[in-house]
């Protein structure tokens, strides 16, 4: 770990509070030219006693904007003590858990996974029009059917073509020989550059593809392809779950990864996390972005900067150690579930890695779906059920559940 530390609770208050401090104070300095200021003070208290004990909230009420990429360049200097932290959060991000090299990736706080993919594709596509001349019709977004829907948003936006390759029903993996006749027909269509979207555990299955069938495909049609990975869900879980993985920065065929802090780090909604290997993000400057001191890379625009500061302080407490210990746990209440639903004859899907039960519909009638919260991939006519097992979702609140599915 070079990032990644564990902090006591002091260390984590001063540190926020130190940051604040650089930041620009509206109430003290003649501060008269930007277009914000600190939450509304009829509303949210400045001076309750509390604040001093709680950073987060302080810098909610201290509202600093992020605007902008920090990770290169220079930034607006208003906010330049939140920002470092933000820095430092992707930092770790990248090296500590996705085997980057130091300071070699680029990358910001995006308002979550569905951003962060749209921002890779939007980097790949400006990438294959200026390095390549390529047209958007000869373009092509390229996953898996259990992807998420946001890459067919990001298809619809950007306006580049979207192609999802059959997994297999048993273990949701990619099926080669589709994948093959897919491409096939896509060049025949006029598809020339591929972007590739892997996913590091997908929302319904957790599964996680296996991109060595991808590149290998893709390596035979002399076709240009990039590839980025979702781990929107499981970017702070199968890391750690699964240490030896081909889904992260060590992978020279990976250029840039979606986390999610809002999903498993149990962050405030709004934590998302783009990283994408140097020289890359160039391809989305908008240069027009002139009030915005030094350049604008993202989608987003303003942006919280208490965000970020979530993040930090979620991970610096718990520290590298206390995350391994909490993955443990969660994966061994997985297991325990998956041995009670065996034992009940209940067919599931689990990747032997993940936190995530999907069950066979045919267990689930619509009464226990509801009782217990279970999400179906389909509303209309499910198929599956799942179950997370969260932090909360304990043993004693799955046996309920076994014990009607036994029923
Ligand atoms: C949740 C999720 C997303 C979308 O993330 P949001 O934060 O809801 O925008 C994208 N991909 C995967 C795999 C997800 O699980």
């Amino acid at each position: 770990m070079q990032f990644w530390e564990k902090l006591t609770n002091q260390q984590i208050k001063e540190r926020v509070f130190k940051a604040l401090g650089e930041n620009v104070n509206y109430y003290e300095e003649n501060i008269i030219g930007i277009p914000a200021s600190h939450l509304d003070s009829k509303v949210f208290y400045q001076n309750a006693s509390f604040l001093q004990d709680a950073p987060f909230i302080s810098t909610l009420i201290h509202n600093p904007n992020h605007i902008g990429c920090h990770t290169l360049g220079v930034s607006e200097s208003f906010f330049k003590g939140t920002q470092q932290i933000e820095r430092e959060v992707l930092e770790l991000c990248a090296v500590d858990i996705l085997k980057g090299e130091p300071y070699k990736q680029d990358g910001y706080v995006a308002s979550g996974g569905t951003e962060a993919n749209m921002q890779a594709i939007w980097v790949y596509r400006n990438y294959f029009m200026q390095e390549h001349g390529a047209a958007t019709n000869e373009i092509c977004i390229l996953c898996s059917a259990d992807s998420h829907y946001s890459m067919v948003k990001a298809a619809n936006v950007l306006q580049v073509g979207f192609a999802s390759v059959p997994v297999q029903e048993d273990t949701r993996q990619i099926d080669e020989a589709a994948l093959h006749s897919t491409i096939k027909a896509l060049k025949n269509s006029g598809k020339k550059y591929f972007i590739v979207v892997a996913n590091m555990m997908t929302t319904m299955f957790g599964s996680v593809d296996d991109l060595d069938i991808y590149v290998a495909t893709l390596d035979g049609t002399g076709c240009d392809y990039r590839v980025h990975v979702d781990g929107a869900y499981g970017g702070f879980f199968y890391p750690f779950s699964e240490e030896n993985n081909k889904l992260n920065f060590a992978n020279p065929k990976v250029t840039s990864i979606t986390l999610d802090a809002h999903k498993m780090v149990q962050a405030p909604y709004g934590t998302g996390i783009f990283l994408i290997r140097k020289n890359l993000i160039q391809y989305t400057k908008t240069e027009e972005a002139s009030y915005v001191e030094g350049e604008d890379y993202t989608l987003i625009g303003s942006r919280s900067g208490a965000n970020a500061i979530a993040i930090w302080m979620i991970l610096m407490t718990y520290g590298p150690y206390g995350w391994w210990e909490k993955i443990y746990i969660l994966l061994r209440r997985t297991d325990w579930l998956c041995q009670q639903l065996t034992e009940a004859r209940v067919a599931f899907y689990r990747h032997p890695k993940s936190n995530i039960v999907t069950l066979r519909s045919r267990h689930v009638s619509p009464a226990l779906a509801k009782e217990f919260g279970l999400v179906p991939d389909n509303h209309h006519a499910p198929n599956w059920f799942k179950i997370v097992i969260m932090e909360h979702v304990t043993i004693e609140k799955l046996i309920p559940l076994i014990e009607k599915l036994k029923a």
